[in-house]
């Protein structure tokens, strides 16, 4: 039981933090309340965990051995215990489900902030107070089976509760706001998910004018936690590398073709391969076939003179005869 305590009153200690409006005490509220995710999970393991040894499956170290009656278990050995990556391990064997793009957003902002944050940016602050709660009290009440409410009691919970609601309201406006600008491309229409103010890093950003224009790198936009006002230009590298970096990652480790690159045209990371197509600068493919097999060219096959890679290096070969 110690462990939901402690994950408890870290949750609390945290909330309190935040509440204060001390901005001195932001960061350790962040880093209270993602400890407290954290022994949440732990305490799930521990559950989970057989009778002989409750902390089993929260220790990184286990060797074998016997019991009274000469069976053969494991027990759990020294003091380490398991970090993110071997719980999400331990989750998926074991059949728990947990909404890990929620909680790798929340570990993210919370890298972000220790990385970025001045005074200017309670909001940031605010926002991962507002997901914090979604995942704690979906942890809560699906996988530990209690009230999250009455766990958290109602102090924290009102808290929690108040702030997660306002970041929606404001959030879903953002997005109201964005959605009327015509982006034209279904990549860049994702991409908006991840658009943040390059000043305070937050992402309740907003468009600015509202009158259905079609998207440019100069589209103004406004970040309404900072105010700062900057263009779609400002921030379109990192839009895209955020929405796009883990799918591309994903796909290149299958032999896949990367889902972003650099564009010849103006040389920023802003190539979107499923549109064929810049998002900043227009450029699109000048070669789209090999002029001698006839196979379509990739991005990276560009500076071949209109040949594929394969056929280049057949050339080269035949040269050097
Ligand atoms: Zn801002
Ligand atoms: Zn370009
Ligand atoms: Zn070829």
């Amino acid at each position: 039981m110690s462990l939901l305590i402690n994950a408890i009153e870290s949750i609390q200690v945290g909330i309190e933090d935040y509440l204060t409006n001390d901005s001195k005490r932001y960061l350790s509220a962040v880093r209270n309340i993602f400890a407290g995710v954290l022994l949440l999970y732990k305490e799930k393991l521990s559950q989970l965990s057989p009778s002989h040894d409750k902390g089993l499956l929260i220790k990184k170290d286990i060797k074998p051995s016997y019991d009274n009656e000469g069976n053969l278990i494991f027990v759990s050995k020294g003091r380490r215990t398991v970090d993110v990556q071997e719980i999400k391990e331990h989750f998926s064997s074991l059949n728990i489900k947990v909404d890990w793009k929620k909680f790798d957003e929340l570990n993210q902002l919370r890298n972000d902030i220790e990385h970025y944050y001045t005074d200017k940016s309670p909001d940031a602050i605010r926002e991962i107070v507002a997901k914090s709660f979604i995942i704690v009290r979906d942890f809560i009440g699906e996988h530990l089976k209690e009230q999250p409410r009455l766990l958290l009691g109602d102090k924290c919970w009102q808290a929690l509760l108040e702030t997660a609601d306002v970041y929606a309201v404001e959030e879903e406006a953002c997005i109201k706001s964005l959605e009327q600008i015509d982006w034209k491309y279904q990549t860049l229409k994702n991409a908006l998910r991840d658009i943040r103010c390059p000043s305070c890093h937050s992402s309740l950003v907003k468009g600015e004018d509202q009158d259905g224009d079609e998207y440019s790198i100069s589209t103004p936009l406004i970040c309404i936690s900072c105010g700062k006002e900057f263009d779609f230009g400002d921030v379109v590298e990192q839009c895209l590398s955020d929405s796009l970096a883990a799918e591309t990652y994903r796909a290149m480790k299958h032999g896949g073709e990367a889902l972003i690159g650099t564009c010849p045209g103006c040389c920023q990371d802003t190539y979107m391969v499923a549109e064929v197509q810049c998002a900043v600068c227009d450029y699109q493919l000048e070669y789209l076939e090999c002029d001698m097999c006839g196979t379509s060219l990739s991005l990276d096959e560009q500076s071949l003179d209109g040949f594929c890679s394969y056929c280049q290096h057949q050339c080269e070969r035949i040269m050097d005869e």
